[in-house]
């Protein structure tokens, strides 16, 4: 997907979120790479310009407009069509805990996906999470159970389809450290979640992963984890007291209070990114939907099983930032979160800023925070293009 030779570049105009982190009124000058950032020398009033963000990239993402990484092929470009009209320009599709087979065959969705060149109209896939079945069948939240050790064996098959690029992990599971290693070996960011350890057993597998030099991460902090008392800090106060690893929190205010989320931001500075952990059901409204075979209620925003626990959720990542914003987040700050620490969360160089030579992946947003026009690698996503 590149622009014809010679086509000129596009141009925009509004508040730029700079690499610095500022805000500053200026144009952006792009083809498939960002060419310039330039800030006004005389700067004008920014009241009512459009502000002109990274695009967004979300770690943690198994649905959305009807589609499920588990469909396959189509039900991936589906989800991959939908979050980018709400700004999101990178995505990891994820799976569920299904047994084996499936959970293969969806990874090689992926690769099919990404190997046909990507989602016309849709975010770009760098690869999958694979979220389970390495997993503890005490700490599903609502995964089904259908969870496996993380024999060398297992680690290999799916690392075969050259598509992991996120994992995780329940580090308390026999073999979990070395099944981590390997992960860390092939790339692949190392998450921790949908476990019962104690911040001890936590503490230990971060550490290990860290001296060989991986990117660990908590996988939706807080949910499927446990809390933090200070007797018993747990997975979520052994994972923000960690100085590296990066922390996942679903923002949509019904999995996380907002003052966890000022928590988890006051702990661990420049090492929170806003996923959506969004599921099938996400852009459809309320209803009937389904999570990984199992029926789920959307009432008002919030997805559940039939007994009551709380499902993936129907968040986009335009809302997320609205919520960050809304908990007294600075905007460039609550940006960052959605593209350039997950960016780095995944070792991914080419994006995340506002910076010539990295791609133009952007997102438009009014001053209401409401998205206006997407880019992915320069390419308009929705059809009102204002410019
Ligand atoms: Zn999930």
């Amino acid at each position: 997907m590149t622009s014809p030779p010679n086509t000129p570049p596009s141009t925009l105009r509004g508040q730029l979120l700079l690499p610095g982190g500022e805000l500053r009124p200026g144009t952006l000058s792009f083809g498939t790479l960002i060419e310039g950032v330039t800030p006004d020398t005389a700067p004008e009033q920014a009241g009512g310009m459009h502000l002109i963000l990274p695009g967004f990239i979300d770690t943690h993402v198994h649905g959305g407009g009807g589609g499920d990484t588990m469909d396959g092929p189509g039900g991936i470009r589906t989800l991959a069509r939908l979050h980018a009209r709400h700004g999101t320009t990178t995505l990891l599709p994820t799976t569920i805990t299904h047994p084996w087979e499936r959970v293969l065959a969806a990874l090689r969705g992926v690769r099919e996906v990404m190997d046909d060149g990507g989602v016309e109209g849709g975010a770009d896939i760098v690869g999958a999470h694979l979220e389970g079945p390495f997993i503890s069948p005490q700490r599903l939240g609502a995964q089904p159970p259908n969870t496996v050790l993380p024999t060398p064996d297992l680690v290999a098959e799916v690392l075969e389809t050259g598509v992991v690029r996120a994992v995780t992990l329940a580090p308390e599971l026999p073999g979990a450290t070395e099944a981590g290693l390997a992960f860390a070996r092939a790339g692949v960011r190392v998450g921790v979640g949908h476990t019962r350890a104690d911040a001890e057993t936590v503490t230990a597998f971060l550490n290990a992963l860290c001296a060989a030099g991986a990117r660990t991460c908590a996988t939706h902090l807080y949910n499927a984890m446990g809390g933090i008392e200070g007797r018993a800090p747990g997975p979520p106060g052994a994972l923000l007291a960690d100085s590296q690893a990066f922390v996942e929190v679903i923002l949509d205010t019904i999995h996380v209070h907002p003052t966890g989320f000022l928590l988890a931001r006051a702990a661990a500075p420049g090492r929170v990114l806003l996923i959506t952990d969004a599921m099938r059901a996400a852009g459809l409204g309320d209803g009937e939907s389904e999570l990984g075979g199992q029926p789920v209620t959307v009432r008002a925003g919030k997805a559940t099983l039939a007994d009551g626990t709380l499902a993936g959720s129907v968040l986009t990542l335009d809302a997320a930032l609205r919520n960050a914003v809304r908990a007294g987040v600075p905007l460039p700050e609550a940006a960052a979160m959605l593209s350039a620490v997950p960016a780095a969360s995944l070792g991914l160089s080419d994006r995340g800023r506002l910076e010539p030579g990295l791609r133009a992946d952007l997102t438009v947003l009014a001053p209401d925070l409401n998205v206006v026009q997407v880019y992915v690698a320069g390419r308009p996503i929705l059809e009102n293009t204002h410019d």
